[in-house]
């Protein structure tokens, strides 16, 4: 069974700053930002530790984890501007936390260059 941090958030076992939540999603910000916001957006209803343990009956929910962040920069007014989307898989591709996350960034001008 997946125990990770993640799961303990959307079992509210430890607090977070929960910013959007509805029946597959939930969304929390990051306990160390790396950008002005830095929001995690998570499914609620199953747990992938990776991005690499989605399959094609996924792909529902892999769009609707892209498409409440793009929602969540339209309604606090940055869609316009920009920002960046991030799935991290992988130890090779900077994952730590091994529960499926998008990361929302952005509030400052992000590098053209990914590294
Ligand atoms: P990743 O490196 O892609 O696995 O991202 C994991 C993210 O989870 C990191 O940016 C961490 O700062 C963040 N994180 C870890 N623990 C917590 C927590 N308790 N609440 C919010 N974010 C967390």
């Amino acid at each position: 069974m997946s125990d990770t941090i993640f799961d303990k958030i959307i079992r509210r076992e430890i607090p977070a700053d929960i910013v959007y939540e509805d029946g597959d999603i939930l969304a929390f910000r990051d306990i160390h930002p790396q950008t002005p916001v830095h929001v995690l957006f998570i499914p609620k209803n199953k747990s992938l530790p990776t991005l690499n343990d989605c399959s094609e009956a996924d792909a529902p929910l892999l769009g609707k984890l892209l498409l409440a962040a793009s929602a969540y920069a339209k309604r606090e007014g940055f869609a316009e501007n920009g920002y960046r989307c991030v799935i991290n898989c992988n130890r090779g591709g900077g994952q730590t936390v091994f529960y499926l996350h998008v990361h929302l960034l952005a509030g400052r001008q992000m590098p053209e260059r990914m590294s």
